[in-house]
């Protein structure tokens, strides 16, 4: 191992191909919405993508964190339920959240106390990665854990092999994209979750971020026909306020309101720690917004149990019970082959599969590393 984590990184990399080449040497980089303009022996602001000698140098070929999630966990929950997804994560991040979650590997190269995430690279390849999925029954890949835009490459060439053998392929985001990333990836990518953390434009500049550029994401990879689903991390004192989850619902329901919102517990983290857990009641009311907003698809997630009817899937039409959950497990499945609801027929948006006897009910609904 080198004496740094620069040594250990920079050479698993190679030549990007999201970029723009500006002469002299110069780059710029159109993984993320950040467009980093980056000289020779500059890094971009996720540290993972620099310029070496007037090329742009990106991950390649390892990974940082792998095992199999329930894909309720991502959480998706109208992208195959109940199916293994086989999750890998890289290092390095666009943002810089102060409540993140996953900061040991995300803040990789921005914090002195997260390089430890180096230690946990593994060399791969992507055709092992691939076989993985197969040999373990996993019948999707996704990239999380960390930002996968910043990564996109690798995630492409992963894809590429996945499609073929027949999986399919997700992120798991802030959406902090680009139009030429996410046309890069639109052949290869089947569902995206992205994270809308706040509707406030001031807020999101304090993780690193531009409020426009992740609605801009929503509403372009529902366009390109990639199946979204929204996640708002509910954050008291930070995004908690009725009007700014009234404007996260409305937005939503502007793009369409088949795409499912999932509102979501915090738990103290990273620098934020003095901070309190989300009140069960504080998700019950963006639920109710997000309802009364006309979404059709509202969850309540991170607290299983604890929030009645919010773990379920109801047929808009006639409130059918669709999909029955505790936390990542799903007990019940009624969807029919035809991704329509078994009493009224009305056509439920998502991705379901045709063999609806085939879904795994019941179980741990626990991760399992590999
Ligand atoms: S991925 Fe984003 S943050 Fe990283 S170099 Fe590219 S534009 Fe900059």
């Amino acid at each position: 191992m080198g004496s740094t984590v620069q040594d250990r990184i920079d050479p698993l990399t190679t030549v990007g191909t999201l970029k723009e080449e500006l002469g002299e040497g110069v780059v710029r980089c159109t993984a993320c919405a950040h467009r980093c303009l980056i000289k020779p022996g500059r890094r971009g602001i996720c540290q993972v993508r620099f310029n070496k000698d007037g090329e742009l140098r990106v991950p390649w070929g390892y990974v940082a964190a792998l095992q199999i999630d329930p894909v309720e966990k991502k959480p998706f929950s109208h992208f195959y339920p109940s199916s293994d997804a086989l999750s890998f994560g890289m290092l390095g991040c666009n943002f810089h959240c102060d409540y993140c979650q996953n900061w040991l590997t995300s803040q990789t190269m921005r914090d002195p106390r997260a390089d430890i995430g180096a230690q946990y690279i593994r060399e791969i390849s992507a055709e092992k990665l691939v076989d993985m999925a197969l040999q373990n029954n996993a019948p999707i890949l996704v990239s999380t854990y960390n930002e996968p835009l910043i990564t996109t490459e690798w995630a492409v060439e992963i894809f590429k092999r996945g499609k073929k053998a027949g999986l399919d392929c997700a992120y798991v985001s802030n959406g902090n994209a680009t139009p030429e990333a996410l046309r890069m990836l639109q052949p290869y990518l089947d569902a995206y979750k992205i994270d809308l953390k706040s509707m406030n434009d001031k807020n999101y500049r304090k993780l690193g971020g531009v409020l426009k550029n992740v609605l801009d994401t929503i509403q372009y990879a529902s366009q390109l026909g990639i199946w979204v689903e929204v996640v708002t991390l509910v954050v008291p004192g930070f995004n908690d306020d009725p009007e700014e989850l009234w404007d996260a619902a409305r937005f939503i329901t502007s793009i369409s309101p088949d795409i499912p919102w999932h509102v979501t517990a915090y738990h103290p983290d990273y620098h934020m720690l003095d901070n309190y857990a989300t009140p069960v009641e504080t998700l019950q009311t963006a639920a109710d917004i997000g309802q009364e907003a006309g979404l059709n698809y509202v969850y309540a997630g991170n607290i299983p149990g604890r929030v009645g009817s919010l773990e379920n899937t109801y047929c808009p039409s006639c409130q059918t019970v669709l999909i029955y959950r505790r936390g990542f497990v799903v007990r019940d499945y009624r969807i029919t082959a035809k991704g329509t609801c078994p009493n009224c027929g009305v056509k439920i948006a998502g991705r379901w599969t045709d063999e609806p006897e085939s879904v795994h009910l019941g179980g741990w609904g626990l991760p399992r590393r590999i």
